[in-house]
């Protein structure tokens, strides 16, 4: 059996992008419109001799914040379902959100440990955005551009050292 991979994180922090990178499909939809992607979606993933399942979580369109939180951690406890390994998206551009904040909370609270990718890091010059996650309590957030490739290679080579 492959293991399984979930990338969870609020809407627009680049889930899809990665999903694409990692798959190297164009399968999963992206756009600039925060959640247009409303399902799961499963790919299948390579890196060097490992192969993993992939998956991509969605979010809803929803303009009331309580429900819109619920929702993204609605799709991250059925994505956790069937994670080996939990992926944790979040945006280097725009810092911190609550959303993250509590996305952590309940990882924490599933007992769930997870890497925190610091996404849109686009190079070396944007690295110092890094410094800010560490008040998510996470031990090392590993930056990479899912849209560039920046730091991706360190990252797969992390994700999949134990599979
Ligand atoms: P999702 O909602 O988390 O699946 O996010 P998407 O993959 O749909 O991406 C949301 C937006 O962020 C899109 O406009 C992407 O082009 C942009 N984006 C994704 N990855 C990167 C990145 O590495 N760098 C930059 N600058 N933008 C990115
Ligand atoms: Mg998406």
């Amino acid at each position: 059996m492959k293991p399984v991979v979930a990338l969870v994180g609020r809407p627009n922090v680049g889930k899809s992008t990665l999903f694409n990178r990692m798959t190297r499909s164009r399968d999963a939809i992206v756009d600039d419109m925060p959640g247009v992607t409303r399902d799961r979606h499963f790919g299948d993933a390579r890196w060097e001799d490992k192969s993993f399942i992939l998956v991509d979580t969605g979010g809803f369109l929803s303009n009331d914040a309580d429900s819109f939180a619920s929702h993204i951690r609605a799709q991250v406890e059925l994505a956790l379902e069937d994670a080996d390994y939990v992926v944790l998206v979040v945006d280097g551009k725009s810092g911190i959100s609550y959303y993250d904040r509590d996305l952590v909370e309940l990882l924490r609270a599933r007992g769930k440990s997870f890497f925190c990718l610091v996404n849109k890091i686009d190079g070396e010059k944007h690295e110092v955005a890094l410094n800010d996650f560490y008040a998510l309590g996470v031990e090392e957030p590993f930056p990479l551009s899912a849209e560039h490739g920046y730091g991706f290679s360190d990252f797969m080579d992390v994700l999949t050292a134990d599979m």
